[in-house]
């Protein structure tokens, strides 16, 4: 659809591998599956949002926080843009924990796994709310194989908000 498709979790992958000294700093919160703070999150997405913003960003895995959606909305604002859609997939926690289990990422072992889940809970669902608030929000069904979902996903973004 020619939208650019920005992961933070693997720019923050790429930043560890690099192994400078914020790779150091962000390694230590992304593989015991906390979140990385927001002053570091906002800063690689203010510079994103600057460089390639004009043409459309699909975040995925941001925001994670109500101050990263807070800032998010500051920064688009700057360049006169806005946030058409927050685009929830729906998993329970038990089928997301056995999908990560089989990735087996450096942070997919069960007790980072669990810490995450409990984070997304904790910090980040409530921003379901927010963006309901707003209008904003589609919920896919995540249960499904990949085709099916990505299907799913296509046609949303396709139908938009409704
Ligand atoms: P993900 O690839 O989306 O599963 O993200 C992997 C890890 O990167 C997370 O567990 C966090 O440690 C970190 N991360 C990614 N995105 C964010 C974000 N928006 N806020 C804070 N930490 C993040």
């Amino acid at each position: 659809m020619g939208i650019v498709h920005v992961s933070t979790g693997a720019l923050f992958r790429k930043t560890i591998d690099e192994d400078t000294s914020v790779g150091k700093r962000v390694r230590e919160y992304v593989e015991s599956g906390r979140l990385v703070p927001d002053d570091l999150v906002v800063g690689v997405v203010e510079k994103l949002v600057a460089d390639e913003g004009n043409g459309g960003l699909c975040f995925d895995g941001f925001p994670r926080t109500f101050v990263q959606a807070k800032a998010l909305e500051g920064v688009l604002a700057k360049y006169s843009l806005n946030v058409d859609m927050a685009l929830v997939l729906d998993l329970g926690d038990d089928a997301a924990l056995c999908r990560l289990r089989e990735r087996g990422r450096v942070d997919d072992a069960d007790p980072t796994i669990r810490q995450r889940l409990e984070l997304y809970h904790e910090a980040t669902e409530p921003l379901i709310r927010y963006y309901c608030g707003k209008g904003l929000v589609c919920r896919v069904d995540g249960d499904a194989d990949v085709p099916t979902v990505s299907r799913r996903i296509d046609e949303a973004l396709k139908v938009g908000v409704v």
